[in-house]
Formats: structure tokens, C-alpha cells, sequence
């Protein structure tokens, strides 16, 4: 399989240079020359098989014969070793809960899968590899876990002064060794923008082989497409179509959904959920793409307001809002709303939700609101543990949050200090930074 930035689709490069690379020279995205569909035999019978042999059918055709087959067997062996349980909540309505790594986020499965597939590249190229990455919160935890201690691999993580709940802070300052946490005096978007301006920047590529761990890098950003192909084999329901509600932020999550989609499995609507950061459901209401500056929620995940893989999705539906409205529909909810939906759905269903999936399951509310039509099972995305938001949950209900085991080895392994580096809200003094740190 070969790879076009979204600006140039004339240079095609391998998976192995659009993973080391992260985003395209010209600042875009890498994007797969062709979508791979699956045959309608193996959608059918998803069920019967077990969950790496369904991983391999999905994700082979995207890397080729560049990673061998047993390679890549064992590195979804590697990202797939906890369950992705799908609840039933009432009625047709579902929860697939993609929080039992690691970390506790759905960001645990790319995040994996990336590390391992830099491994490999590295054990080919011998030159040790850098990775850079903004986090609004969970990218972070989930990049320096499971990149923690590979060799031949460094991770510089740049996170928003005061953005990141203390659990996360601390996933990503604890470990040291190969993880360095840099606290940036800005929001989200600015750290984003000083990795992207890094990615271009010829003095530093001189120095570094960067790579980006963002949803852009495509190692991260494709896999999420098994999430979609594990709620669909857990549904019993015959020849089924799908709805899917994703909390969405940078949306690559979502946009791995819609490549599921384009590549067989039967989904038959969208619905990007967000906070009050909404420009995308602006933009699907008014054809106007205007980010915001950024705005604090407790749902910090999602406090992005120029979400990067938009242009995918966009490039998906042809930049076709009538197509991309055929298939996507997006709203967006306030705090106290999301607030709101958790206790309730307590109260009703006895199912803990966090701010993420209140928000989730919130947009799957609307959208089942505003259509008249039989319902098709619809599934939400939980993307974190409500532990890890647990200062956003109503105060009467936490003491009823479970506390799963990866929390005690969290704070097990935190016998070291928090290692931290605060940098102002300046390219340049983190770029000084950046050259100077290997004299
Ligand atoms: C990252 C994240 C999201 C948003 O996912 P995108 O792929 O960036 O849209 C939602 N919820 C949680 C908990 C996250 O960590």
C-alpha cells in the first residue's frame, strides 16, 4: 500500500516512510492511495472469527509486505491483550467500552500498535527515533506507556499548562527513562501547532528523526478501525446496520470508523459528538469551517477546536457536504448537560459514565430524537474509565466508581518523582530547547 500527503497525490510514499514521518512535508496528512474492501463473506461471519485474525484481515492490506505477516500477527497480538466489552444500556442502545488497557483509554490500542510498528522500522534502520506529540490529556499517558522503554526510541510530550487532570499529568511525568514531559504555558492547540511547526522545521530534522504519535500518524490513526469491526461481531441481530455515536476531539476516531465503513462493514450513520469546542457542528450547520480559540471543559479530551483529521473525513466525502451529510451528523453539548446525562443514566441504568461518553451517548439522544425511522442497534463510544475523570463526576455518585487494577499499578510504579519541564508558549525557546538538549 502506498501513501499520498492530502495536498500532493502525485508522491507516493511507503507505510514504513508515512509512519517515521507522521505528517507529509507539505504539512498535510498522509492518507492510503486506495480503501481495501473487505469481502462481504468475511463481514458476515466477523463473529466466528477470533479478534487477531479479524485485526490481520483489516489491517494487512494497509502495510503490504513491508512488516512480515508473523510481525504483524505479533504485534496485534501485542495491542489487542485486553478485552473491548460491548453493554447493553436500554433498548437498542449500546456501549462499547474501549477502556481496559493500560492506561485506561481507548488511545491505548494506537498508541501500542505504533510503538511496536517503530520498533520494528527501528530495528531496520539502526537511528534512534524521536517521537514528538501534543496531548490535550490522554494521548500523552497512552504514547509514554506504551512506548516506555522501547529501545531505539525517545518520546517528547508537550501537554497543556493546567490542561491535564493529575492522573494523566502523572501518567506522563512518572515514567522517565525514554519519556521526556514538557508542560507548555498554552492550550492544546498551541502545543499542536509547535509540533507542526517542528515537523517543518529543517534545522531540527537535521538533527532528529521525528516522528509524530498523534492520531495524524497513520499507525495510531488506523488501527482504531478494529473498534468499529468489535461492536459489530458482538451484536447478534442478522444482516445489521450500525449507528455509531464517537466523543469526538481530533477526530481520528471517528474518521477510522468512516474507513471501516467505506471498507465493507454495513454502518449506517455517524454521529460526531463534542463539548462546546464545536466547530465542526458549526461547520456541518452554517458550511463555514471557523476554529475558535480554545475552550475549557470536563470533557479536556476533546478541547480542541481545529481538529487535524477533519481533512481526512472531508476528503473522504469527496469535500461533499451533501454526501458527508448523508452520513455524518454532529452536535455538541455544554458541561452541565454532560453533568446532567451522567447522573441520569445512573440513576435509570445504573451505568457510570464519564464526561467523554456522557457526551457520546448525549449525541445518540439527539440524533435517535430527530429521526423518525426503526431504530438500528446504535453503540456509543466509552473512551476512558470514569476513574480518571473522577474529579468531573457528580459528588454523590463516585464513590461508586470501580477502581480497576491498571490504577493501583499506576500509582504503584510512581515511586519515582515527577519529571517535568515547564517551557513558555514560544516556538522558539522550544526549539533552543529541542537543539541544545544533545550537546
Ligand atoms: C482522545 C480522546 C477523545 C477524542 O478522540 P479523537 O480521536 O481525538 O476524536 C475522546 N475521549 C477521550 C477520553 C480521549 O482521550
Amino acid at each position: 500500500m502506498f501513501y499520498y500527503s492530502l495536498e500532493n497525490h502525485k508522491k507516493l510514499v511507503s507505510f514504513e516512510h508515512a509512519v517515521l514521518r507522521g505528517l507529509a512535508p507539505d504539512g498535510s496528512l498522509y492518507f492510503p492511495e486506495k480503501i481495501p474492501i473487505l469481502k462481504r463473506q468475511f463481514i458476515q461471519n466477523l463473529s466466528k472469527y477470533d479478534i487477531y485474525t479479524l485485526a490481520m484481515e483489516i489491517i494487512t492490506p494497509y502495510i503490504g509486505k513491508e512488516i512480515s505477516e508473523e510481525s504483524i500477527y505479533s504485534i496485534i497480538h501485542n495491542t489487542l491483550n485486553f478485552p473491548f466489552p460491548l453493554q447493553r444500556i436500554h433498548d437498542n442502545i449500546y456501549v462499547l467500552e474501549l477502556f481496559h488497557g493500560p492506561t485506561l483509554a481507548f488511545k491505548d490500542v494506537g498508541a501500542k500498535f505504533m510503538a511496536e510498528c517503530l520498533s520494528y522500522f527501528y530495528k531496520k534502520i539502526g537511528k534512534l527515533v524521536t517521537v514528538l506529540v501534543a496531548t490535550s490529556g490522554d494521548t500523552g499517558g497512552a504514547v509514554a506507556k506504551g512506548f516506555h522503554k522501547m529501545s531505539g526510541i525517545e518520546v517528547i510530550i508537550l501537554y497543556p499548562y493546567k490542561g491535564v487532570s493529575s492522573l494523566q499529568e502523572k501518567q506522563m511525568t512518572s515514567l522517565g527513562k525514554n519519556i521526556y514531559a514538557l508542560e507548555i504555558k498554552g492550550d492544546f492547540d498551541d502545543c499542536q501547532n509547535m509540533v507542526k511547526k517542528a515537523f517543518l522545521d529543517k534545522e531540527i530534522l537535521e538533527k532528529y528523526r521525528l516522528t509524530s504519535a498523534n492520531s495524524i500518524n497513520i499507525a495510531r490513526w488506523l488501527p482504531q478501525m478494529f473498534y468499529y469491526f468489535l461492536a459489530y461481531r458482538q451484536i447478534k441481530e442478522e444482516n445489521k446496520e450500525l449507528i455509531f455515536s464517537v466523543p469526538s476531539g481530533n477526530f481520528g476516531n471517528i474518521c477510522a470508523g468512516m474507513m471501516s465503513e467505506k471498507m465493507g462493514l454495513p454502518i449506517k450513520y455517524f454521529i460526531a459528538s463534542t463539548n462546546i469546542n464545536d466547530t465542526i457542528p458549526r461547520f456541518l450547520k452554517t458550511k463555514k469551517y471557523h476554529p475558535t480559540s480554545v475552550k475549557k471543559t470536563i470533557s479536556n479530551a476533546m478541547d480542541i477546536s481545529n481538529p487535524s483529521n477533519f481533512s481526512r473525513i472531508w476528503y473522504l466525502y469527496k469535500k461533499n457536504m451533501t454526501q458527508l451529510c448523508q452520513k455524518l451528523s454532529s452536535y455538541r453539548f455544554t458541561d452541565e448537560e454532560t453533568l446532567a446525562i451522567i447522573e441520569m443514566v445512573w440513576k435509570e441504568h445504573k451505568y457510570m459514565l464519564e464526561p467523554h461518553g456522557a457526551i457520546g451517548y448525549l449525541g445518540l439522544r439527539q440524533y435517535l430524537q430527530n429521526i423518525k425511522s426503526p431504530l438500528a442497534p446504535a453503540v456509543f463510544l466509552e473512551t476512558a474509565h470514569p476513574i480518571k475523570f473522577i474529579d468531573s463526576i457528580p459528588l454523590s455518585l463516585r464513590k461508586k466508581i470501580s477502581v480497576p487494577e491498571q490504577l493501583k499499578i499506576i500509582f504503584s510504579s510512581n515511586s519515582e518523582k515527577l519529571k517535568t519541564i515547564q517551557i513558555p508558549n514560544d516556538y522558539n525557546i522550544f526549539k533552543n530547547w529541542l537543539i541544545e538538549r544533545h550537546k
